[in-house]
C-alpha cells in the first residue's frame, strides 16, 4: 500500500517536472543517430571515450537537479552532457560551484521541455531551468564558437545557424583543455576531444588548440583564465600557453573594463588570491590589469609592497577557505593597502589628531584601481576602513578607544585590516572589539578621582551607620 502510494507520488512529481509536449514534427530520437554520425563519423576526429570504470565521477556527486535535467534530456532523445568546470572539479575531487549542461536541443525545444525555464541572452541564447529553493541549472545548446569570439561577425548579423554546432565544436570553442571535457549521462563515460584528461592527470594548464596566441587574441580574457586555473589547481602552465601569455599580456586592455573587473574580483574571492597574484605579476598581466598599482611593485619600496600584498592575500585566502564572511569593501581595502601605504599622499595623512580624510583616500583609491569602478556603497566602506587606519594608531598611542573611532560602522573591519597588516609585519595585534575590553588605562590626574572616591566611601559608611 505504502509502496504503491509512494510510486504514485513519484509519478506525479515526474509528471510535474516533465512538461507535456505536443508531438514534434521531427522526433528527437531520430535526430540522435545523425548527430552521432557527425560526431564519430569523420576519421581523425574521434574523441577519447573514458568508460565509467576508468574515471571517478559518480552520479551521487552530481546535483539532484542537474541529474533531473540530464535525464529529462536523455529520455526525450537528446544528447545530455555535463560540461565545463563541473567535470573538471569532479575529476579533481572538488565540489563544483555549478553544474552546467550541454545538449543538442535548441533553446526553443528546451523551453518547451522544461516547464519552469527561461531563455536568456540575445545572440548566445541559453536556458535557465528553475527549481524550488532558487536553484538554477544552465543548459546550453552545443556551439561552434565562444560568445566572446568574432564580435565583428555578431555585428554583421550572423544568425543562429552559424552559432550552434556539434559537440566536437563545442569542446574546441572552450578555453582550456581541462575545461573541455564532457560527462555523458547516457553511459556515464567521459568524452575528451581536447586532451583534457591527460592534462588533468599530468597537472598541465593548456589552451585548447595548437595556437594559443590566436586564441588569446580572439579573447584576451583567456589569459586571465589560464592564470586563474593554474593558481587554483597548482598545475604548471604549458610552455606555448605561457609564452603566448608573456607576449600578449598587454592585450587584456582591449577587453571590456567591466568584464576584466568581474574576472579579477572573482579571483580575489576564490581562496587562491595569493598564488593568483604571484602568477599575474610573473606573467606581466598584473601590470596590464592594474596600471595604477604596478609602479609600486617596481619602486624602491617593492620589498615592502610585495611582502604586504602576498601576506594580506594569504590571510584573505585563509579567511575565505575557513568560510569567514569577507565583505567586498574589506577585500578591496586589503588589496589596495600595500600600494596605498607607500605613497607620499598616504604618509601625509599622518597627523596627531583624529581625522577621516575620506576625500583624499577616495581619490587615492580610484587612482590605484583605475580604470575600474565599484558600487558606491562598497567603495565608501572601503574608504572608511582605510581612512580609519591612522585613527587606530592614535587610539593605541593614547591608550584609549575614542567613541568617535569605535562607533563607526566599519570599525571592526578597520581593526581587522590593521591587525592583518601588523601580523604580516610581525608586530603585535589588537584583536577583535578592543573597545569592549578593559585595555591599558590612560594616565589620569589621580587627586580628583581619589577625593571623589573618599567622599563616596564616607557617604556609604554614613548610610550604613544610619541603617544600623
Ligand atoms: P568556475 O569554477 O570558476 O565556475 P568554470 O571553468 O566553470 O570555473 P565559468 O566562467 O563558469 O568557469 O565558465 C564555464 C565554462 O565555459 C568553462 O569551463 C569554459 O569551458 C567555458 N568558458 C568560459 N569562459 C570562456 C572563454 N572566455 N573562452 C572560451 N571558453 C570559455
Ligand atoms: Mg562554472
Amino acid at each position: 500500500m505504502t509502496t504503491s502510494s509512494s510510486k504514485a507520488n513519484k509519478y506525479r512529481r515526474k509528471k510535474k517536472f516533465y512538461k507535456k509536449r505536443s508531438p514534434a514534427p521531427v522526433q528527437p530520437a531520430q535526430r540522435l543517430p545523425a548527430e552521432q554520425a557527425d560526431l564519430f563519423g569523420s576519421p581523425g576526429l574521434h574523441p577519447r571515450i573514458i568508460p565509467r570504470p576508468e574515471h571517478c565521477i559518480s552520479r551521487k556527486d552530481i546535483d539532484r537537479e542537474a541529474l533531473k535535467v540530464l535525464y529529462c534530456l536523455k529520455d526525450n532523445g537528446y544528447m545530455a552532457y555535463l560540461v565545463g568546470g563541473s567535470v573538471r572539479d569532479l575529476l579533481l575531487g572538488k565540489r563544483p560551484k555549478d553544474f552546467d549542461i550541454g545538449t543538442n536541443a535548441r533553446p526553443e525545444e528546451l523551453k518547451k521541455l522544461f516547464r519552469h525555464s527561461r531563455i536568456i541572452g540575445r545572440r548566445f541564447r541559453l536556458v535557465h531551468v528553475y527549481f524550488r529553493g532558487g536553484k538554477i541549472i544552465e543548459v546550453s545548446t552545443f556551439r561552434c564558437r565562444s560568445e566572446h569570439d568574432d564580435r565583428e561577425a555578431a555585428g554583421n548579423g550572423i544568425g543562429d545557424a552559424n552559432i550552434f554546432g556539434s559537440p566536437r565544436e563545442d569542446a574546441f570553442r572552450r578555453d582550456l583543455s581541462i575545461n573541455g571535457l564532457f560527462y555523458n549521462i547516457a553511459d556515464f563515460s567521459i568524452i575528451d576531444y581536447v586532451g583534457g584528461m591527460a592534462d588533468l592527470k599530468q597537472g598541465i594548464i593548456r589552451v585548447i588548440g595548437d595556437d594559443p596566441e590566436h586564441r588569446y587574441l580572439k579573447d584576451p580574457v583567456r589569459m586571465m583564465r589560464a592564470v586563474r586555473h593554474a593558481a587554483r589547481t597548482g598545475f604548471t602552465i604549458e610552455a606555448n600557453t605561457w609564452e603566448g601569455l608573456l607576449k600578449h599580456s598587454d592585450k587584456i586592455r582591449l577587453c571590456a573594463i567591466s568584464r576584466v573587473r568581474e574576472e579579477w574580483l572573482k579571483d580575489l574571492r576564490s581562496g587562491y588570491s595569493r598564488p593568483w597574484a604571484e602568477l599575474m605579476i610573473k606573467s606581466g598581466l598584473f601590470g596590464s590589469v592594474f596600471p595604477g598599482y604596478v609602479s609600486a611593485l617596481e619602486s624602491e619600496d617593492k620589498g615592502l609592497v610585495r611582502k604586504l600584498l602576498f601576506g594580506l592575500l594569504g590571510h584573505l585566502d585563509r579567511m575565505v577557505n575557513d568560510g569567514a564572511e569577507v565583505s567586498d569593501a574589506l577585500m578591496l581595502a586589503l588589496f589596495a593597502y600595500p600600494r596605498l601605504c607607500v605613497t607620499p599622499e598616504w604618509q601625509a595623512l599622518k597627523v596627531g589628531r583624529l581625522k577621516w580624510p575620506t576625500y583624499e583616500v577616495r581619490s587615492m583609491l580610484s587612482e590605484i584601481f583605475l580604470p575600474y569602478d565599484f558600487r558606491r556603497s562598497v567603495r565608501d566602506v572601503a574608504v572608511q576602513i582605510l581612512s580609519s587606519q591612522w585613527n587606530i594608531s592614535i587610539c593605541l598611542a593614547k591608550g584609549k578607544w575614542f567613541k568617535r573611532v569605535w562607533n563607526k560602522a566599519a570599525f571592526r573591519e578597520s581593526v581587522m585590516l590593521y591587525d592583518l597588516v601588523q601580523e604580516v609585519l610581525g608586530q603585535p595585534v589588537i584583536g577583535p572589539d578592543p573597545h569592549l575590553r578593559p585595555g591599558p588605562k590612560p594616565l589620569k590626574k589621580s587627586g580628583k578621582r581619589k577625593r571623589r572616591s573618599q567622599r563616596v566611601r564616607r557617604l556609604i559608611s554614613e548610610s550604613e551607620e544610619v541603617r544600623v
